[in-house]
């Protein structure tokens, strides 16, 4: 009758809000774990730097007071080597607090880009030479594809994040093997290539990876903490453009960026030979 049905209603009803409650509490447990574990390599990536970092330091320390003490002189090469390692060791802690601020910045926000006009094929033969002394240390060939000037207007800083990220994993994930950048433009679109051929990505890994903390390598080996190609993509997306990654396990990966040029003079739409 009427009254049993009423009961029975309640009863779905509560049942549904129940269900809704415990989904809601999974969700917020797997979210707290999510934290704690990106916490815990979080804490262990800037950690790994401040060991040789100080122990360096607390060397050439001793050794200085040493020699003081016997009143000679401190070698130089002993006092180059410490800050070259201390130096190198800064700025990867730099890199890793500057990506941690990124994100902090994209969730809030508060990603804000200062447009210019600027030649992308410049800017990513400027970064490739920026990469060449660690390629040549370990054994990788860098090709730059880039003939033709491709104008846009995009934000300095950010774009040359972009490529500098997609250049260091396909070096870090390619060590020893060809990378290739090439650039080109297809009206008032953009592209910007890097192909590698190092490890590769599994098929169900390649959506993944642009997700914030998604590593798809668990290894230690390589360290990371997977904020690289989030941040990536959020960048690009902000300039209205997309980043693709197809790969091969084993063969190697190619990332592929489409920027869109924004408002720039006519003719610079068309790529063309750089004058002169
Ligand atoms: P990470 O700091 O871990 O390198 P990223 O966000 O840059 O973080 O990359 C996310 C994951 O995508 C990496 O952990 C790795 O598994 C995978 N990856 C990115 N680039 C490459 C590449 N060129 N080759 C193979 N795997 C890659």
């Amino acid at each position: 009758d009427a009254e049993e049905e009423r009961v029975l209603a309640e009863l779905a009803h509560r049942t549904a809000l129940y269900l809704e409650n415990a989904r809601l509490l999974k969700e917020a447990r797997e979210a707290v774990r999510q934290r704690d574990e990106f916490l815990g390599i979080a804490s262990h990536e800037l950690k790994t730097p401040l060991t040789p970092l100080s122990l360096k330091v607390q060397l050439l320390q001793k050794q200085v007071t040493v020699l003081a003490r016997e009143g000679k002189p401190v070698p130089t090469e002993r006092v180059s080597e410490t800050l070259e390692v201390v130096q190198r060791q800064v700025r990867r802690l730099s890199r890793l607090v500057d990506n941690l601020l990124d994100v902090s910045r994209i969730s809030a926000g508060r990603l804000r880009l200062e447009v210019e006009e600027l030649d992308l094929a410049s800017v990513a033969a400027e970064i490739l030479y920026r990469f060449a002394p660690a390629a040549q240390q370990q054994g990788t060939e860098l090709e730059l594809h880039a003939p033709v000037p491709v104008v846009g207007r995009w934000d300095r800083l950010r774009l040359e994040q972009v490529v500098t990220n997609l250049l260091s994993n396909a070096l870090k994930y390619g060590a020893g093997h060809p990378v290739v950048l090439s650039v080109d433009a297809r009206g008032t679109v953009a592209r910007l290539t890097v192909k590698d051929h190092g490890i590769g990505i599994a098929p169900e890994d390649l959506a993944r990876i642009f997700e914030r903390f998604e590593r798809a390598v668990s290894d230690r080996h390589y360290g990371g903490l997977g904020l690289g190609l989030y941040i990536t993509r959020q960048i690009v997306e902000a300039f209205g453009g997309t980043v693709l990654a197809q790969s091969e396990p084993g063969q190697g990966s190619t990332f592929t960026l489409e920027l869109p040029r924004g408002d720039i003079p006519e003719e610079w739409l068309t790529a063309h030979a750089a004058p002169g």
